[in-house]
């Protein structure tokens, strides 16, 4: 199964990409993760994407259209593949297209505005391993500590409110018209993201069941 996530930032697209991941058995992709790599790490990339990141834009089409391309040349995707948080723009779908890539469902995790500025403030990040978790919706066992590997967690600099505000804005303006982008290739697959996240990762698999053999 060749799969993209879509959803406004804090919709869950990491939380259930991890989810389906597991099940299917194929890699999840996430250009996000990828730019923060970058960041951290000081790269020429990193450097040139900090600055959009840190204001709630889109960090310019070439620079994330060159990750993915790389991505999908690698022997992992062989099997199938996840891309939670690409395409964003149009430009980017069209290049995937370019690229001769088959895409089976383009699944949108829609969740109201309201609710993303909430889950956003609850929201942290396992700095070691990437592990999302929620203070109150999906709490790690010990807090602050990543169930996963025992790192800590941290708040990532952009989910602070105002920059929320400005990375919505550019959902709706930007990255929201590949629904209908999706829709007009009968690939768009919507779910109403749900308060936990089992209940939206049940929704999603029964999505996707007509894509299992
Ligand atoms: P995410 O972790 O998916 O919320 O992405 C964090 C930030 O990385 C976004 O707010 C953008 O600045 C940048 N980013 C991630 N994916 C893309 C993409 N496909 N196109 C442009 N910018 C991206």
């Amino acid at each position: 199964m060749n799969l993209i996530l879509m959803g406004a930032p804090g919709a869950g697209k990491g939380t259930q990409s991890a989810k389906i991941s597991d099940k299917w058995n194929i890699p999840a992709v996430s250009t996000g993760d990828m730019l923060r790599a970058a960041v951290k790490e000081g790269t020429e990339m990193g450097v040139k994407a900090k600055s959009f990141m840190d204001a709630g834009q889109l960090v310019p089409d070439e620079v994330v259209i060159g990750i993915i391309k790389d991505y999908l040349s690698s022997d992992k995707c062989t099997n199938g593949f996840i891309l939670d948080g690409f395409p964003r723009s149009i430009p980017q779908a069209e290049a995937l297209e370019k690229m001769g890539v088959v895409i089976d469902a383009a699944l949108s995790i829609e969740v109201a505005d309201e609710k993303i500025v909430e889950r956003m403030s609850g929201r942290r990040i396992c700095s070691s391993c990437g592990a999302s978790y929620h203070t109150v919706y999906n709490p790690p066992k010990t807090a602050d500590v990543c169930d996963t590997c025992g790192s800590a967690l941290y708040t990532r600099a952009d989910d602070a409110a105002e920059t929320v505000l400005s990375r919505l804005e550019t959902y709706h303006s930007i990255t929201e018209p590949l629904k209908d982008f999706y829709a007009s290739r009968d690939l768009l697959i919507c779910v109403e993201g749900q308060e936990k996240v089992e209940d939206t990762t049940a929704l999603v698999m029964k999505a996707l069941s007509k894509f299992e053999a």
